[in-house]
């Protein structure tokens, strides 16, 4: 591949793909007189519902509030265990602490980055409750082992697929086996599908509905969006609710974006392999696994991995000097351990923690960085991207040797 100079403009890790549907959408929606929780965010459930193949999504504030949800749903509280992979968004983790369990990490596969499955077995205890892996950038664990635990030791399962919108397991939709109680998705502006921001929580057992419903707003009886459907202004407080309803600006922004959202996950397997093919021969950085025919990748990240040995860089140098190329990365994300908090929390409860440490997530964490990548990147971004890396890869050579 030809060298290329350095970037003019500044080129982000992310940016969200919005259209002029989506503008269209929100300029009518604000028209309408109706903007917050009612006909379009109904309109986007059954849209979602369909696309993922499940039976009911419901659309809410974020997908920190559906991970909530899905814990508290399914009982989950004071002296249970959760166990999840050490290598999440602090949130995942977060939510179980919040519910007052305590979570349990297992060590992620060092090709994947995905928790571990041949891992959660051996963490099983008493109090363990359900099981919460995270679909790391797009990519789908191995669930049909972690189903198969679950069912043998009567655990709940509690998908995190904030970044798997549009991905396949086994030929369907994350979210669309009911072997999973939950299965949570987040529109943030970094993800496949946005919504500004915004989540949904997807669930086979309707008998959740009713509780997931009231929970998200203020517990009230009376349906969020339609406060006075029988021409009355009173109604009933069950219990004490949350509020986490979401807008019908958002719901706008999502029925835009839905119908491209296959598009979307096809341009970024294109770059992401575009990626993979041009840095095959640069055995300094380590690449991220693609998907295959069982786990479909809608490669919501590109995650890198540098081999410090092999550099002669730290993570941080080698994210500085793209910088300095005009070319941005992310970092997803931080060790739970860079965390004041989570620091003495396992302190405190080293039952959280596997006996032989956490090593392949601790490297992963120490070397990773996020590479641009999002649907209206150009070949040529990517070539700059490559390029700008080889560069600093072959001045890290060059020092090393001297
Ligand atoms: C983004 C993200 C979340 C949180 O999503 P929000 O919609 O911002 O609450 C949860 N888990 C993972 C793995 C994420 O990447």
């Amino acid at each position: 591949m030809q060298d290329r100079p350095r970037r003019e403009s500044f080129l982000p890790f992310s940016r969200p793909a919005i259209g002029e549907e989506e503008i269209a959408g929100v300029v009518e929606t604000l028209r309408s007189g109706w903007i917050t929780t009612g006909p379009r965010a109904a309109r986007f459930e059954e849209a979602l519902s369909a696309y993922n193949e499940v039976p009911r999504c419901l659309a809410l504030l974020s997908a920190t509030t559906g991970l909530e949800l899905a814990l508290s749903a399914l009982g989950i509280g004071e002296g249970d265990e959760v166990i999840t992979t050490a290598h999440t968004f602090v949130c995942t983790v977060s939510n179980v602490v919040l519910r007052g369990a305590v979570p349990v990490l297992v060590d992620v596969e060092p090709d994947t980055m995905n928790l571990d499955a041949e891992r959660i077995e051996e963490r099983i205890t008493s109090r363990t409750k359900a099981i919460l892996p995270v679909h790391y950038g797009g990519l789908p664990c191995r669930m049909e082992r972690i189903w198969e635990i679950a069912r043998r030791h009567g655990l709940a399962v509690v998908e995190d697929a904030a970044h798997t919108m549009g991905a396949r397991y086994a030929g369907r939709r994350i979210g669309s086996d009911a072997r999973s109680a939950f299965s949570v998705y987040s529109f943030h502006p970094n993800k496949n599908l946005t919504t500004i921001e915004g989540g949904a929580i997807a669930f086979h057992d309707l008998r959740h509905e009713a509780y997931l419903k009231l929970q998200r707003f203020h517990g009230i009886a009376r349906g969020a969006g339609t406060p006075y459907p029988d021409g009355s202004p009173l109604y009933d407080v069950p219990m004490p609710g949350r509020k986490s309803n979401f807008t019908d600006v958002q719901a706008a922004v999502g029925l835009a974006q839905l119908p491209k959202l296959d598009a979307f996950a096809a341009r970024r397997r294109e770059l992401a392999r575009l990626y993979l093919t041009l840095l095959a021969d640069l055995p300094e950085v380590e690449l991220p696994a693609d998907g295959d025919a069982e786990r479909e990748h809608c490669w919501n990240l590109f995650v890198l991995r540098n081999r410090p040995e092999a550099t002669g860089l730290t993570r941080d140098a080698m994210t500085a000097a793209l910088k300095a190329e005009n070319v941005g990365t992310g970092i997803h994300w931080q060790g739970l351990f860079a965390f004041s908090f989570y620091r003495d929390y396992f302190a405190r409860h080293p039952e959280g923690l596997p006996k032989d440490g956490l090593p392949h997530a601790t490297r992963t964490t120490e070397n990773l960085m996020s590479l641009p990548l999002f649907p209206a990147m150009t070949e040529e971004d990517v070539l700059d991207v490559v390029s700008a890396l080889r560069r600093i890869v072959a001045a890290g050579r060059r020092r090393a040797r001297s």
